[in-house]
């Protein structure tokens, strides 16, 4: 491996142990890769200027002795994940300037495990989209396709692994965006059950909704940043302990929505998903039909909670408290000049929606029939996951998509959350691995595999994607 920078997590962790690399080594191999990329690729809103004695300081653990297997390695983290004494945006005007004041508990137990923080990744304002275009710091770029978006809205996260500019990531999923951009730009991508990561200090957008987790170049990788992270946090009443749900009984199968993917899905998609899924089943799996008849009705579900629970959480970004204060005539006009300046155009959009579908006269119809909805599907997935060990479904319904391509149809844009919007509202855990790639203009596109488990069982998504990149499983199209 010529590139330090585009090792694995596990590999990098193994020369590492065996001094045959420092962390200082691939710390600068990062940061060459950052130098000569980012300009082009606007990945990094910042990149930190300790990077280099971070290093240091991760050498000089291992040399007393400390082992931990993310000792020295380099992670990139999404803009919405507090890091005391850094400035955090959520890519977002509204927050120029804010510094953090403490560290996420994700931050806390990464720094604990000797971890290199090399910096802030751009995003969809306060993670709102799919593409990273809504940022007010200009779109970034798929690494595979300079023309194409990374998706998002962890897109910088992820497009800082696919290009090397980084070993691994954090992202945050509320409805998809760590699965698919993990599913645009090639990588394995993991929304933990909700309430296995804590939630503290993450720039919340949809509480009940939230996870931060990884985006890595392998699942092995994914799983040791995933149990770095985990645990109960005092600091988050709805975190849970990782021994809190039961073990689950492997069965060997996994279900398949077909249902779901009669219409909207790219054909050079599905028939990647037709392959993984054969691969699988060489592998030993069953692969069963499955009825999730809710399911059809998740991104409405979502469109409904989400922005609804936005429109309380942005509540606090009021040009008092945080970031961007705009003076008018009165308090009333202070609040609105600021929050009508400080906010891009969709998390006012999102504002709005949420607003109007928790306003009296509404409520009931919006919100409660919602709500109602979404307990019905939770029942439907935690049925079907009796009988399977997990749900397969594509990541998203296509490639990466053109950069402009859907700015101007929200609408279009919302439907790439199709598949990943489910395992938001129930809080199962889901993962994104890579498939075989598809070709469009010359060019080949990574798309996803998204495996959906029980609460708590990450396990079997490990399982189910070290099965799938292991060698014997892969059988290109070509
Ligand atoms: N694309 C979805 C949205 O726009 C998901 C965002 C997210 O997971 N943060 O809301």
């Amino acid at each position: 491996m010529s590139n330090l920078a585009e090792l694995s997590i596990t590999e990098a962790s193994k020369k590492l142990a065996a001094k045959e690399i420092s962390a200082a080594d691939l710390a600068r191999a990062c940061l060459a890769t950052i130098e000569a990329k980012n300009p082009e690729l606007n990945v990094y809103l910042e990149v930190f200027d300790d990077v280099e004695a971070q290093a240091t300081e991760a050498d000089a653990r291992r040399a007393k002795g400390e082992k931990h297997p993310l000792l020295g390695i380099p992670l990139a983290f999404k803009d919405n994940i507090l890091i005391e004494g850094r400035r955090a945006s959520a890519a977002s005007k509204i927050l120029e300037g804010y510094v953090a004041s403490y560290d996420a508990t994700v931050i806390k137990k990464l720094k604990e495990a000797g971890t290199i923080l090399l910096g802030r990744t751009n995003m969809d304002e306060f993670a709102h989209g799919s593409s990273t275009e809504n940022s007010a710091y200009g779109p970034t770029k798929n690494p595979h396709d300079t023309s194409r978006v990374p998706g998002g809205s962890s897109g910088g996260s992820a497009a800082a692994v696919a290009a090397g500019m980084a070993l691994g990531a954090l992202g945050t999923d509320t409805g998809g965006s760590i699965r698919e951009p993990a599913s645009f730009c090639g990588l394995v991508g993991l929304k933990p059950t909700y309430g296995a990561v804590s939630r503290s200090g993450l720039i919340a957008m949809g509480s009940s909704l939230d996870q931060a987790g990884p985006l890595t170049r392998t699942t092995a990788d994914t799983e040791l940043i995933f149990n770095t992270i985990r645990g109960k946090d005092p600091l988050d009443s709805t975190s849970i302990d990782e021994h809190f749900y039961p073990k689950y009984p492997l069965k060997k199968k996994i279900g398949v929505p077909r249902d779901l993917l009669q219409k909207g899905i790219d054909k050079d998609v599905l028939e990647q998903f037709e392959a993984a899924l054969s691969a699988l089943k060489t592998q030993g799996y069953e692969i069963v039909d499955i009825k999730l008849p809710s399911a059809g009705l998740a991104l409405a579900i979502y469109y409904v909670i989400m922005p609804a629970e936005v429109s309380a959480n942005l509540a606090r970004f009021d040009g008092v408290r945080y970031g961007l204060s705009l003076q008018g005539s009165s308090q009333w006009e202070d609040y609105a000049k600021t929050r009508g300046a400080g906010f891009g155009a969709e998390v006012r959009r999102r504002v709005m929606l949420g607003t109007y579908v928790l306003s009296s006269g509404y409520y009931e119809a919006y919100y409660g029939t919602a709500t109602a909805a979404r307990v019905a599907l939770s029942a439907e997935v935690a049925r079907a996951l009796e009988s399977v060990d997990a749900i397969a479904t594509p990541t998203a319904p296509s490639p990466a998509t053109k950069l402009g391509e859907k700015v101007a149809d929200p609408l279009a844009m919302y439907l790439l959350d199709i598949f990943t919007a489910t395992a938001n509202l129930t809080g199962n855990p889901a993962i994104s691995v890579p498939m075989d790639t598809v070709a469009r203009e010359g060019k080949d596109l990574p798309v996803g595999i998204q495996f959906t488990a029980a609460h708590g069982n990450e396990e079997t998504l490990f399982a189910i994607g070290k099965k799938l990149e292991a060698k014997e499983a892969v059988q290109p199209r070509r």
